[in-house]
């Protein structure tokens, strides 16, 4: 096998399809995993040390895999913090910045109660426990493998007011306790398309019944009677949801709903009082 860094690139390229960009992620990654600079990137004649020969061999069996490159890093960069991720939880989208930039925006005063229904990584409710540390932040999953991630997330941005649950959605919380529940729950259909280019994350974390709407129904229930007078339930959703989303929250007695569109100008986020 070759030292030369050119020809790892070159070979990266030929598994490299039209709507991906394996060289610059190549790129990235040996900034990121190897620590290499620019100039012995970018200089012909580096040569690489066996280590880091096998680290890109690594990369290149996993990319023909097509597994996302914060998989391979096990890092994903949310709202100016790294979270630690594996395939356990999903990985945090861009989307998902706006929903925790809204939250914390609001005057939210020392010692209100946060829930995030469903908190995977722990991106939405580590950000706001660390933007926050005067609020009081719950995280809640069902998936134990989801919360030994978040529990990763917690130390790693050294958050004591961050506090995990597990629970199936917030049939276990006491009522009138939580100022905001916050959440991005499960929202494809089954056997939508778009499961093909998500193979590798949980499919617990994707997909919900009843043409993806069924937990957006249960939380909005569920949070009418957690959440106190006047305070806020905040959903992600698909793209062409916001209409039935907004529907199920006023169904269940939300008023004053809010609809937020991500960058692509979609109504993503929809927000509820109580
Ligand atoms: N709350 C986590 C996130 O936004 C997990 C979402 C999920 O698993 N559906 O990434």
């Amino acid at each position: 096998m070759s030292s030369k860094l050119n020809f790892y690139i070159k070979k990266i390229e030929e598994i490299s399809s039209d709507d991906n960009n394996l060289s610059k992620e190549l790129i990235f990654y040996l900034k990121e995993k190897l620590g290499l600079s620019d100039i012995s990137i970018f200089i012909e004649d580096y040569k690489l040390s066996k280590e880091e020969k096998n680290s890109i061999n690594y990369f290149i069996e996993q990319k023909k895999n097509g597994v996302p490159l914060d998989y391979i890093l096990q890092n994903s960069s949310f709202y100016n913090n790294d979270f630690f991720v594996d395939e356990r939880v999903l990985i945090p989208r861009p989307e998902t910045e706006i929903l925790v930039d809204y939250i914390n925006n609001l005057n939210l005063s020392p010692g209100i109660k946060i829930l995030d229904a469903g908190v995977g990584s722990g991106c939405i409710g580590a950000s706001l426990a660390k933007a926050n540390p005067k609020t009081i932040v719950y995280g809640l999953d069902y998936s134990f493998d989801a919360l030994k991630v978040a529990n990763i997330n917690k130390k790693k941005l050294e958050l004591d007011n961050f506090y995990l649950i597990n629970s199936k959605w917030l049939n276990s919380l006491k009522e009138n306790t939580f100022n905001i529940v916050v959440s991005n729950p499960p929202y494809i259909a089954p056997f939508d398309s778009h499961l093909d280019k998500l193979k590798h994350e949980p499919i617990s974390a994707l997909v919900a019944n009843k043409n993806g709407l069924e937990d957006f129904d249960i939380i909005s229930f569920q949070a009418m009677k957690v959440i106190k007078d006047d305070g806020l339930l905040a959903f992600e959703h698909g793209n062409n949801q916001s209409n039935e989303v907004k529907k199920i929250m006023t169904r269940y007695g939300f008023k004053d709903i809010n609809l937020i569109n991500d960058y692509q100008s979609q109504p993503r986020i929809t927000i509820g009082r109580k």
